[in-house]
């Protein structure tokens, strides 16, 4: 099956590949599907950090072509090079990909970009924007930061969604919002929050929701730039 482009670029940048192999599946509701994978050596390369994400070549149901799309790798055991991947339903082809995987089943991965750490000076304060796309990130995020306050503000599409597990401490404060007029909702709320002059925010979410909660906090927020780690997770 052909990578196009995007496998071209991928070599240019010199990408690790890695053939994975699912190990389990667990719907953990009708809209989450989690999925349980060995890494090829993948953890042994790359260490594993904070909202590690692995890029996956996602074969077409239809024709011979490979999406190129990245996901989040959680619960990492290096010792096993074994990890779990949460995706949320949706349509499209990772998607479908994940509800027709069976155990055993093998997908390629591909790993470049992923690198992210905490800042050094530990903020006051975290502010989490995301949806259930980032909600992986957002708990490895939330394990990640320990004592620290944090507010998270997550939107959801679909009933069962607010059931999701989010790994928050007594510290960390949750608030679920619905996904409407393309995440009007949560852009009004960036607008409306308090953000103090040490906090740190991490943002994600659709393209669009991303673009102008991240311009809140530039102009509005006044957020120096260091304190603000951003990444569109989807459009
Ligand atoms: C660094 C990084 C880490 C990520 N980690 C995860 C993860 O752990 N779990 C996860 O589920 N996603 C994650 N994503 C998001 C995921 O890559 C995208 O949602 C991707 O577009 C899904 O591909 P697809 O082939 O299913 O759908 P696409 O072919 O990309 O899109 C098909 C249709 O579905 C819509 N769509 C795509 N994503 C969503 C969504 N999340 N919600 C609603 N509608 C959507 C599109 O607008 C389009 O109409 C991550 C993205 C990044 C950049």
């Amino acid at each position: 099956m052909g990578r196009g482009t995007d496998g071209v670029i991928l070599k240019m940048w010199r990408a690790d590949d890695y053939r994975l192999r699912v190990t389990s599946i667990e719907a953990i509701t009708d809209r989450y599907q989690r999925i349980g994978f060995t890494g090829d050596g993948l953890l042994t390369d790359h260490p594993m950090h904070p909202t590690q994400f692995v890029r996956l070549w996602i074969p077409d149901a239809q024709t011979d072509k490979l999406h190129h799309r990245a996901y989040t790798v959680i619960d990492q055991n290096p010792i096993d090079d074994h990890f779990y991947i949460e995706f949320a339903l949706h349509t499209g082809p990772a998607s479908s990909w994940a509800q027709r995987a069976k155990i055993g089943d093998e997908i390629d991965a591909s790993v470049l970009g992923s690198d992210y750490a905490l800042p050094v000076d530990t903020p006051s304060e975290y502010l989490i924007f995301g949806d259930t796309a980032s909600l992986p990130a957002i708990n490895s995020l939330l394990e990640a930061i320990g004592d620290v306050p944090a507010r998270v503000w997550l939107e959801w599409q679909y009933e069962s969604d607010r059931e999701l597990p989010v790994r928050n401490k007594p510290h960390h404060r949750v608030t679920w919002l619905q996904r409407v007029d393309n995440g009007r909702l949560l852009r009004e709320q960036a607008q409306q929050i308090t953000c103090p002059v040490d906090a740190y925010a991490w943002v994600s979410c659709d393209g669009h929701t991303t673009r102008s909660i991240v311009k809140t906090f530039k102009h509005a927020h006044k957020l120096p730039k260091p304190q603000l780690k951003y990444r569109a997770y989807w459009k």
